[in-house]
């Protein structure tokens, strides 16, 4: 008799050395793991069936105890630019009570790239004050299967370009959540996507923006060696308390140590600084010129994010004269800087609109109630 599908294990959950480990546990040889890895990703098939190299046998047992599990598909708005966004079902955590969560996943097409955005977890606890998953307060980390899934699907939906190049080329985990309090589930999952045979990304088209969980830079710097983008969006701690709270717990000091300290260990080229630009709140001279003197002479980008207005939210973004000044100063100053161009704007797919539908949600907020933060590992 098959077994329950709750109980099979999804096979996109596994990176290289998973999957190993599962298929010896099935008394088979190591290759049928990158037989099954070449099935699964290379050629994309999602049922064992037709994985034809594989004994029949073989086959049997994993349909009874393994699935290949994709996330589903809520809706899908295209915009005039190219750029799509799907809202995708994440079923409510083991255990609670109340309906399905969804989460979002963006493709934004430019000339020569084609850039994935992603999802880590169903909400956001840090409640950064102008972003609107954190509004929405945390309900649960998504599980590897689940981020993994979102690319796999991504390149289903939107295949190969006609001269054969690969429709998302770049993955960034800058949609919902903050990906590194999903610590245990978002490494295996940036494995798989550099690992060549699986997504086959470069490192450099890896890129992991976090709000500055600084224990877990550490972390990451031994264990992966992926791009990495950092929420700073304030020049000093007073103003970052304000917009970042996790900036009370881990100051700006601690967290650049810990970003310089990363791209030595990685031999990274540099890190991108996000910078959302708020009127009257973070985006004056003054606070160009504090940027740049905590970053002069360091391997740092600067990433101008005109901020995201939602409903609720009270913060106006910058005038157009008021960003091209701000990166004035900074570019005078030698710090390489950029402007993102808001995509999407019409199917509400810009940064930190990415709201989703948290229905369950545990509401843990650092902001206004300061509740201490466990994550994870
Ligand atoms: N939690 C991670 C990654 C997800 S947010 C992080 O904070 O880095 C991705 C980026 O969107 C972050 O730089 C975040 O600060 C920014 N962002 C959030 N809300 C925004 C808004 N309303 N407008 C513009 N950028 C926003
Ligand atoms: Fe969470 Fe990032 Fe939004 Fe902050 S900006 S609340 S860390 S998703």
């Amino acid at each position: 008799m098959n077994a329950a599908p709750e109980s099979k294990t999804n096979l996109l959950g596994l990176d290289r050395p998973a999957l190993a480990e599962f298929v010896a546990g099935l008394g088979e040889k190591p290759f049928r793991a990158r037989q099954l890895m070449t099935w699964l990703y290379k050629r994309r098939v999602e049922d064992f069936s037709a994985m034809t190299d594989l004994a029949k046998s073989f086959r049997e047992r994993l349909d009874a105890i393994a699935e290949i599990r994709l996330p589903q598909i809520i809706t899908e708005h295209a915009s005039a630019d190219g750029t799509r966004k799907w809202l995708l079902r994440a079923g409510p955590a083991l255990g609670a009570v109340g309906g399905d969560q969804a989460i979002e996943m963006v493709y934004i097409p430019e000339p020569g790239r084609g850039t994935l955005c992603i999802s880590s977890q169903v909400g956001c606890a840090l409640d950064c004050s102008f972003c609107s998953t954190g509004a929405q307060g945390f309900n649960r980390n998504l599980g590897t299967a689940e981020i993994v899934g979102q690319v796999w699907l991504a390149n289903k939906l939107l295949g190969v370009a006609d001269d054969g190049a690969r429709a998302v080329t770049n993955v960034v985990l800058m949609g919902m959540g903050e990906p590194l309090a999903n610590y245990r589930n978002v490494l295996p999952a940036l494995s798989l996507f550099m690992d060549d045979l699986a997504f086959d990304l470069s490192r450099r088209r890896v890129t992991l923006s976090t709000s500055g969980l600084v224990p877990q830079i550490y972390k990451l710097a031994e264990d992966t060696n992926v791009a990495l983008a950092v929420s700073l969006h304030a020049p000093n701690d007073e103003l970052r308390d304000e917009l970042v709270p996790i900036n009370r717990k881990h100051p700006i000091g601690e967290l650049l140590e810990a970003c310089w300290h990363y791209l030595d260990a990685q031999n990274g080229r540099s890190i991108t600084f996000e910078y959302v630009m708020l009127d009257g709140v973070n985006d004056l001279p003054e606070h160009a010129i504090e940027l740049a003197s905590l970053l002069r002479g360091r391997d740092a980008k600067v990433n101008l994010i005109p901020f995201n207005p939602f409903p609720g939210n009270s913060y106006r973004r910058s005038g157009r004269e008021a960003i091209s000044r701000f990166c004035d100063l900074l570019h005078a100053r030698g710090i390489t800087t950029t402007v993102r161009r808001t995509r999407g704007d019409d199917i509400d797919a810009a940064c930190g609109q990415l709201a989703g539908q948290v229905a369950d949600r545990t509401t843990v907020r650092l902001g206004s109630k300061r509740i201490p933060l466990v994550v994870q590992p």
